[in-house]
């Protein structure tokens, strides 16, 4: 059976390594996928039931507001509530304005947090940011916590960017406004993770992010700044939007930069539509990851997008019906079934592409068009194994699945691989 996701050309930038809680990101480590939560911190219960979603649909790191004494004060509750709920996911502490005041008056909150958000365009004005600043840093050493620079298009440090303006006037080519932004974020990043390191703050404990809202400007950044650092860099679009716009926007940037070797933790920041849950930046987060054949979390299906040779939806609901109950049960067969994230199963409308897609797929199913048939030859590992027909395809087909699954994953299984073995190795090359 063939397969992409055993080549891959991607040269990964070499960066250092740092450990958010038990989680590394950069060097070797594969890339990290991280969310962040839309609820109130100071409503511990709220925040521990999405901090739970996100966990359990596979975020490895989630970030949580910290914005004032209220929430501050329920950051340690909401790590022992996940702890004794057997989730380990760490915590990341966002901090704007009022970090320094937070982390010394809430020793349990900096203590529980496994890493520290600081967006250095929101530290403090004048002559108090250097000191509010080093504040923050301070904290970071005493509590042995790495940190984030994160630097962020919207809240830039105006007096640098101010002065960086009047220094580009004086030039005999002077940068465009579009140049001079985003070296004034890349800048702003260097410098202040230059200062935390004369703080006394290792370098393998500082992460940098740079987000903008353009696609090309994302790209030129990250391009930039991966030349100029070490530093594992954390990937995203800012204010990427709603619904296909946010996807698109993220996944075309995001994969862009993978693809150079360029990103060591993503998050994908799509704006929920109301009541949608939070889950779907992590989900997409995964796909971008495992459509690029870097990593694999669940078994995807390739269907047909469908066409005059089908009157039905039937295939269409087929396809998610399998989708949806492939992802369901990776809870259970992440544990039990090594390697089953790297199944591949197909669900196709006719018999033009159906049969040959089918084949191609460790199980494929073919499903009747306008005027064939109404049978549904099933293949497994290429080879036709049951005609399906009736009422009971879409259950028969499924069953069918969960067998493969039980019989080549399980301990001994044919397929079984050991769960290092689903990071695809991408080769470390130099900067
Ligand atoms: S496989 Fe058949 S139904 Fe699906 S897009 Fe191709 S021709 Fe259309």
């Amino acid at each position: 059976m063939w397969s992409n996701r055993l080549e891959n050309p991607i040269k990964r930038r070499q960066s250092l390594q740092v450990m958010v809680g038990h989680v590394p990101v950069g060097g070797d480590a594969p890339v990290v996928v991280q969310s962040m939560t839309n609820t109130d911190t100071a409503d511990a219960e709220a925040t521990v039931k999405q901090v739970l979603e996100l966990w359990q649909a596979g975020s490895e790191v989630v970030r949580i507001t910290v914005n004032s004494a209220e929430a501050a004060a329920q950051v340690s509750t909401i790590r022992q509530r996940l702890d004794a709920l057997g989730c380990n996911v760490p915590l990341v502490g966002d901090f704007h304005y009022n970090g320094h005041k937070l982390l010394q008056a809430y020793p349990d909150c900096a203590q529980a947090l496994a890493k520290y958000r600081i967006n250095p365009g929101n530290v403090g004005k004048g002559s108090k940011r250097d000191e509010q600043f080093a504040a923050m840093i301070e904290a970071a050493i005493q509590y042995k916590k790495p940190i984030r620079i994160g630097v962020n298009w919207g809240s830039l440090d105006q007096a640098k960017l101010a002065q960086m303006m009047d220094a580009n006037a004086q030039r005999a080519e002077p940068l465009s406004s579009e140049a001079l932004m985003r070296e004034a974020l890349i800048e702003s990043a260097l410098e202040s993770a230059a200062q935390a390191e004369a703080l006394g703050l290792p370098a393998n404990q500082i992460v940098i992010s740079c987000k903008v809202s353009a696609v090309q400007d994302l790209i030129m950044v990250y391009q930039d700044l991966a030349k100029r650092c070490q530093y594992p860099l954390h990937l995203g679009l800012t204010e990427a939007g709603m619904g296909s716009k946010g996807i698109v926007a993220s996944t075309a940037a995001i994969a862009i930069l993978l693809q150079q070797g360029i990103g060591d933790t993503i998050r994908v920041s799509l704006t929920p539509e109301p009541n949608e849950s939070r889950t779907r930046e992590v989900v997409v987060a995964q796909e971008i990851l495992q459509t690029m054949g870097i990593r694999s979390f669940t078994p995807l299906v390739t269907a047909c997008p469908g066409c005059g040779r089908t009157t039905s939806t039937f295939f269409q609901e087929l396809a998610q019906q399998i989708q949806r109950y492939l992802r369901d049960q990776m809870p259970i067969w992440r544990a039990d079934y090594p390697g089953v994230e790297n199944m591949s199963v197909a669900v196709m409308g006719c018999v033009v592409n159906g049969p040959g897609e089918s084949k191609l797929a460790n199980i494929g199913i073919s499903l009747p068009g306008t005027g064939e048939v109404p049978v549904a030859p099933v293949f497994v590992d290429g080879e036709k194994t049951v005609t399906l027909k009736g009422e009971r395809i879409a259950e028969e087909f499924q069953a069918i699945v969960q067998d493969y699954v039980e019989k080549n994953y399980a301990p001994g299984g044919r397929l079984r691989r050991s769960t290092e073995s689903k990071i695809i190795s991408i080769q470390a090359i130099s900067s």
